[in-house]
């Protein structure tokens, strides 16, 4: 160990919380210290490089250091950094909501900003709660939501939220939600295995619930794609449903589109595989291709003609942030947007998921491989200890970290859901550098799990 690292990992130990991170483990270990980027690599202090498996969590777009990007900062920076979008505007914000509503799903018309897609969650919370109070129809407060299910870690955002390790904590500080089961084809209440079976319990068991409780029911709140909770894709076409039991039972729809947006599945937003347009939809990891922290709701106009009135009527948004429409941001966000026109993304995404549902039957075939989950270019290998049962890992063994771990050793980061091996590139990885993480993968899965 160099005495480089040795120097920051000392003030990484003396002064850093890292978020998500038990520190007695994570200083015990020797933690990864990034120091630059370059394309869809990430190197330490050390100067060892690792492929970027999680795009960073979930973020990164084009790569890192993308000449494109970095320029729009650079001209952004000799105009203005940032100034406030509380009863005033600013350039960039205004250009970028007019090409966020021209991608977004069609009726999606207002745009309203925040830092993070917690943040985004959060409105799209009070935007649901406050328009049955502004079209005067009281009593409908309550959320119906999906275990399982991760819209952030703030606590409007975690009451809405279902996963026990993250949340149970908390349980006191939060307001309560109805939550039924995802409909999850590996693992699902109803005892079926094939999409149609689920979608089919499912969907009753949601209208079952709506008939009951429509009164109190100001939204429904989805992932196209449980993300969190474990890479799980919702059957084709469960979404349209959805849609279909929202209004005929006058409850709102919003599509938490924070993971899944941004071309990630395939398509610019996961809604469009369905045709969904919900009431609500809240976007935020790949807007800004990974740079800077950007997050928007986007809303009908059915939703903003509720808020739209005399000021006395106090029917008034009270919501906004510090740093909401920032311009660095904004402007990286256009920039964005631009390259995935320019490089054809979404077509390249949609090619090249097939090259790797190609790559992921050999994985099938690992012992302790359970299930294989990918939309687009977002994946989930679930490690189980027994195959036929489908019996999990004892938590304590840590098997996906430990998968992860092995993987950092041959040069690719990931981060793990449990025993769940998330493989998310960059949207722009070539089928070279895919085959080159996939390796690692394999052999990182078969080493820990068969060796
Ligand atoms: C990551 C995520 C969030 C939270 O976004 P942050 O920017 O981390 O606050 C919300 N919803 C979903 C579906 C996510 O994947």
């Amino acid at each position: 160990m160099s005495s480089v690292y040795r120097e920051f990992y000392e003030k990484n130990r003396e002064y850093l919380w890292n978020p998500f991170t038990q520190m007695k483990e994570y200083l015990a270990d020797d933690p990864v210290i990034i120091e630059n980027a370059e394309g869809r690599k990430l190197f330490d202090v050390e100067g060892r490089q690792y492929w970027d498996g999680v795009s960073s969590v979930w973020l990164n777009v084009h790569g890192h250091r993308v000449p494109e990007l970095d320029e729009a900062i650079r001209e952004q920076l000799d105009k203005v950094a940032h100034s406030t979008l509380l009863g005033m505007a600013n350039v960039p914000v205004i250009l970028l909501a007019e090409q966020l509503v021209k991608i977004a799903p069609p009726g999606l018309k207002k745009v309203f900003y925040s830092d993070s897609g917690a943040e985004a969650v959060e409105i799209a919370l009070k935007m649901a709660f406050q328009y049955w109070r502004n079209i005067g129809i009281p009593g409908k407060e309550t959320f119906l939501t999906m275990k399982e299910a991760y819209h952030g870690d703030t606590i409007g955002a975690v009451s809405v939220g279902a996963i026990n390790l993250f949340h149970s904590t908390y349980t006191p500080l939060l307001f309560p939600s109805i939550k039924i089961p995802y409909p999850n084809v590996y693992r699902n209440p109803y005892g079926v295995s094939t999409h149609e079976e689920v979608m089919a319990r499912s969907l009753s068991e949601v209208e079952a619930v709506m008939a009951e409780k429509a009164g109190q029911l100001a939204a429904v709140i989805v992932e196209p794609v449980q993300g969190a909770g474990g890479m799980v894709p919702m059957p084709e076409g469960y979404l349209r449903e959805l849609r279909h039991l929202c209004d005929k039972h006058n409850i709102l729809l919003i599509v938490d589109e924070v993971a899944t947006g941004f071309g990630r599945t395939g398509k610019m937003f996961a809604c469009e595989h369905d045709g969904v347009t919900p009431d609500i939809l809240t976007m935020a990891k790949g807007i800004t291709g990974g740079y800077l922290p950007i997050a928007a709701t986007l809303a009908t106009n059915k939703i903003y003609d509720a808020f739209y009135a005399d000021y006395d009527e106090l029917k008034t948004l009270y919501h906004g942030h510090s740093y909401t429409g920032n311009q660095l941001g904004c402007a990286i966000a256009l920039a964005n947007l631009k390259l995935f026109r320019s490089r054809n993304l979404i077509t390249h995404v949609s090619q090249l998921a097939e090259h790797v549902t190609d790559r992921l039957h050999q994985f099938h075939e690992l012992t302790h491989v359970g299930d294989v989950r990918q939309k687009g270019f977002m994946i989930g290998i679930e490690l189980v200890e027994d195959k036929m049962s489908k019996r999990p890992y004892p938590w304590q063994q840590r098997i996906g970290g430990k998968v992860a771990r092995r993987c950092r050793e041959l040069g690719l980061l990931l981060r793990p859901l449990t025993d769940v091996v998330v493989f998310m590139p960059p949207l722009a990885t070539t089928a070279d550098e895919l085959d080159s993480m996939l390796d690692i993968l394999y052999q990182a899965i078969f080493d820990v799990t068969e060796r």
